[in-house]
């Protein structure tokens, strides 16, 4: 059976930080799926297209990685997908505490999924794409923190 994956976050844009976190992935891996949460009820900076756009072109060169969107609950898109992993990038003690209540709760709902947490690198520890969104509202330069292949979708 093969090893499936789903990554799933808003993306709104993918950071250095979501980039490392996959390519350390993959070796891990047959399959990783970056899921894109859709959730209605929020708006996001960059729309659908435009953030599948920038994940197609940072892993243009990675046959395992696929994109997909989904709406509802991440561990029912996991099963629609026959992903057997969901995987998750872990920065701070804060994001250990939020994780470990959502992954023991999946557990509950779906005991056949596992949740697989990877260690931030120490320098992308405090990227994350809502202060990437901030800087882009103040025009500021987000270099440092996005992949190269996102400041094409920049200008
Ligand atoms: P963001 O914080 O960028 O909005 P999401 O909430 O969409 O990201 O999270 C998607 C996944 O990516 C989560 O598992 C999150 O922990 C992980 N992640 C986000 N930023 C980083 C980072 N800088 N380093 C490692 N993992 C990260």
């Amino acid at each position: 059976m093969d090893k499936i994956a789903i990554f799933p976050g808003s993306f709104d844009p993918i950071t250095c930080g979501h980039k490392s976190i996959i390519r350390r992935a993959i070796p891990l891996f047959d399959k990783i799926i970056i899921a894109i949460g859709i959730n209605a009820l929020k708006s996001t900076y960059f729309n659908l297209e435009t953030r599948k756009a920038m994940i197609r072109a940072v892993f243009a060169d990675c046959e395992k990685v696929e994109i997909q969107s989904y709406t509802g609950l991440t561990i029912d898109f996991c099963s629609e997908v026959n992903a057997r992993f969901l995987l998750r990038g872990l920065r701070t003690s804060a994001d250990f505490e939020f994780e470990r209540s959502i992954g023991q709760i999946n557990k509950q709902l779906n005991p056949d999924i596992e949740t697989v947490f990877l260690l931030t690198q120490p320098e992308h520890t405090a990227i994350n794409s809502s202060i990437v969104r901030d800087i882009l509202r103040h025009k500021g330069k987000v270099d440092q923190f996005v992949p190269v292949e996102v400041l094409q979708f920049l200008k």
